[in-house]
């Protein structure tokens, strides 16, 4: 497949979606030449540090969704994430699909892994949530969702097409979609260098996400 687009999940979140759930974030409504990375499903010992010094050599901020036994399991790893002046958010103890879980055993991860990250942000393993766990987890989180999906867990695209992706659909204040994870790490390894360097010549800056943008 050589197409920016997939038929398997939107590149760009349609307009629509964010009616689905009003309270999420989406994108970061600005005119501004800004950009939000994110990057899910870590700590990771080999992947984050790799992610960190990509960030760190673009003097480039960026959010953390992290799961909580990868924290637990990777302290270090995360307290260099913070160390480093970027943010974290929950993203369930152990990846947990919410159409797969008891309200409650998903929100005792969720609870589990606020111990960890100290963290009001929340992104949904898989994007997605019960309307029951919408209207608990939208009180107590800001829930962040995302504009731009690179795809970089698609073993169907290489890392090139992920690029292209995000530098087509990125426009100001878009939250981006990419994993420090195994998975992701061939095509991650080229799209994201790709990435920084197109939006910082075009005169963008990366920022992490908090409770007041
Ligand atoms: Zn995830």
């Amino acid at each position: 497949m050589n197409s920016i687009k997939s038929i398997k999940y939107p590149v760009k979140t349609p307009f629509w979606a964010s009616w689905l759930w009003p309270a999420a974030y989406w994108r970061i409504k600005t005119t501004q030449p800004e950009l939000y990375l994110t990057f899910d499903d870590g700590p990771h010992p080999k992947f984050t540090p790799w992610v960190l010094d990509q960030l760190k050599q673009a003097d480039a901020k960026a959010t953390f969704f992290c799961i909580g036994k990868n924290i637990q399991r990777y302290p270090e790893v995360f307290r260099r994430i913070i160390h480093e002046g970027h943010a974290v958010g929950n993203h369930t103890w152990n990846h947990t699909h919410a159409f797969h879980t008891s309200t409650n055993q998903y929100l005792r991860e969720v609870e589990q892994t606020d111990l960890l990250t100290g963290s009001g942000l929340f992104r949904p393993p898989y994007g997605k949530m019960t309307p029951g766990l919408y209207r608990i987890l939208r009180k107590t989180h800001r829930i962040v969702m995302w504009d731009v999906l690179s795809g970089d867990f698609d073993l169907r695209v290489n890392g090139e097409i992920c690029a292209q992706r995000v530098i087509h659909y990125a426009r100001p204040g878009s939250i981006i979609v990419f994993h420090d994870s195994q998975k992701a790490w061939p095509r991650l390894q080229t799209a994201l260098p790709r990435v920084i360097s197109h939006f910082q010549k075009q005169g963008y800056r990366f920022l992490s996400l908090n409770a007041g943008n």
